[in-house]
């Protein structure tokens, strides 16, 4: 079978591998279709330290596969069905996991495709119960982006965030994967939609993808905006993921008792905090990292009812560095793509 191992930094190859054994009891062997890029593809590509890891590695962190072959006592799965595989490597055995709390699961082992070999290959054995199925007339392109964009959005909004229909929201980098996931689920439950994007091309397209009020945060402040538009009161719900450069921003926008929730700091990982703000003003900030099994089950059951992933490029799998520059460039508007 066909692997893209990463064997340096930004030295990824098409290798052959000899195909796994057949799937042990509690196993499925699994053939992957297409694979979603994501920052967490770019951190490990560029060689970011992480201490967790040996190269080489098959990359590859969210992907959506079809059932080959089914190992002994294996239930509710059938060959030729397609499936989400989870890419946290957890024990299902600890009380996060069997509660359905798997992204707080006590003894992960690590993630596929960032520290351990990922998707990037042509078949693979999984535990079936990492498996979760996908509904009838998704298309395997929207799928591929269940796991980690959709899952953690999902996570985010509703697990932590606890969006609910008409409150205002302000996303950060609308025109990023999650962040064109965060918003087309906010708008599909009714919310006024703030998005903030970097240039005015982006701004043309969040429009488009339906964010209310577009704000290009390279001329324009959006706390401002977020004040402005809500009558000085202050969103509900700010959907960060750019970190230090919008951090005090993104507190100053929320009102009275507002919730922040984080996945990410790309621009920076310490922020100064005004904490007589946090508790005056009783702002709620929870960081999320992840999603459950259940949140992925959510996440395509909304793609069946039409709310689906913004897709920039699809690409073969022999152009995934090309992918993956292009995300390092931030000159995309969604997900990338790579089919096997
Ligand atoms: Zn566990």
């Amino acid at each position: 079978m066909h692997a893209l191992r990463l064997l340096a930094d930004r030295d990824l190859r098409l290798t052959e591998l000899p195909d796994p054994p057949p799937p042990a009891p509690g196993e499925a062997q699994i053939a992957v279709r297409a694979i979603a890029l994501n920052h967490i593809d770019v951190w490990g590509w560029r060689g970011m330290a992480f201490a967790r890891r040996s190269l080489p590695l098959t990359v590859g962190a969210e992907a959506v596969a079809e059932v080959v072959a089914l190992g002994e006592g294996v239930a509710g799965l059938r060959p030729g069905q397609r499936v989400v595989p989870y890419g946290g490597m957890t024990c299902g055995t600890c009380r996060a996991c069997r509660e359905g709390r798997d992204n707080l699961c006590e003894n992960v082992a690590g993630v596929r495709g960032f520290h351990a070999d990922g998707f990037a290959q042509g078949l693979m054995n999984m535990p079936a119960r990492l498996l979760v199925p996908v509904p009838e007339g998704v298309a395997l392109e929207d799928a591929a982006c269940a796991a980690i964009t959709f899952g953690t959005v999902q996570h985010m909004l509703f697990d932590n965030a606890r969006l609910e229909p008409g409150e205002t929201v302000l996303v950060h980098a609308a025109g990023s994967g999650i962040g064109s996931a965060a918003v087309r689920m906010a708008k599909a439950i009714g919310c006024t939609v703030i998005g903030t994007v970097g240039d005015e091309m982006k701004a043309a397209k969040a429009r488009a993808l339906g964010v209310d009020h577009v704000v290009n945060y390279n001329t324009d402040r959006f706390e401002s905006v977020a004040r402005r538009v809500t009558g000085k009161r202050g969103v509900d719900v700010v959907f960060e993921h750019v970190g230090a450069a919008t951090w005090q921003g993104s507190l100053l926008s929320l009102r009275m008792g507002g919730r922040l929730v984080t996945c990410g700091s790309t621009s920076g990982v310490s922020a100064e905090t005004n904490l007589m703000m946090l508790f005056q003003r009783q702002l709620r900030i929870t960081g999320s990292f992840g999603c459950s099994l259940r949140n992925i089950g959510e996440s395509l059951a909304k793609m069946s009812q039409g709310i689906r992933p913004v897709l920039d490029t699809v690409l073969p799998l022999e152009r995934f560095a090309e992918g993956l520059a292009r995300l390092e460039s931030r000159n995309v508007f969604g997900k990338i793509v790579v089919t096997l």
